[in-house]
């Protein structure tokens, strides 16, 4: 395994669509793998392949001790609206509140070719809606609704925890 650059806004790349998985060989696995250091490393709970310069549609997330593999994904259910707080390894310090939708599910195929299916409510559902708009040339930027100042964030984590 090995870590790759992660490509930053500004990148051209990250604005162009990905194309669908066709082979699920070694050079995949090693793609996957590498996509998932290269996330830990950063860390960051999701990587879509595009930020690592490779225009595929498959990303890589880790959230509440799950790991998600998704290959070809599509949002087949959503249900309701969340508003949170994103951030990507690819606009470093930058964070503000999108609209996702609170619940979805997902099929996808996983790293041998099989059809998966998952399901994402709350945060976890803000997470694979971004990695999946990564893979259409989208930046969470395009949907932000108010941005937050870095040094505020912990600030606002503290109060979520709070509110809970
Ligand atoms: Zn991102």
């Amino acid at each position: 395994m090995a870590l790759r650059t992660i490509r930053k806004e500004g990148d051209e790349i990250l604005r162009k669509k990905s194309r669908e998985v066709t082979s699920f060989d070694d050079r995949l696995h090693t793609l996957i793998d590498d996509m998932y250091e290269t996330m830990v490393a950063a860390p960051g709970l999701g990587l879509a392949a595009v930020q690592v310069g490779v225009l595929r549609r498959v990303a890589v997330i880790e959230i509440d001790d799950k790991k998600y593999e998704l290959i070809n994904p599509v949002i087949i259910q959503s249900e309701g609206e969340d508003i949170d707080v994103e951030g990507c390894l690819s606009l470093p310090d930058y964070y503000g509140t999108v609209k996702r939708p609170m619940k979805i599910k997902v099929r996808y195929l996983d790293r041998y070719g099989k059809e998966q299916y998952a399901e994402a409510e709350g945060y976890a559902a803000h997470c694979f809606c971004h990695e999946l708009d990564h893979m259409d040339g989208i930046l969470f930027r395009d949907k932000v609704i108010e941005e937050i100042d870095p040094a505020d964030l912990e600030e606002r984590e503290k109060q979520s925890e709070e509110d809970k």
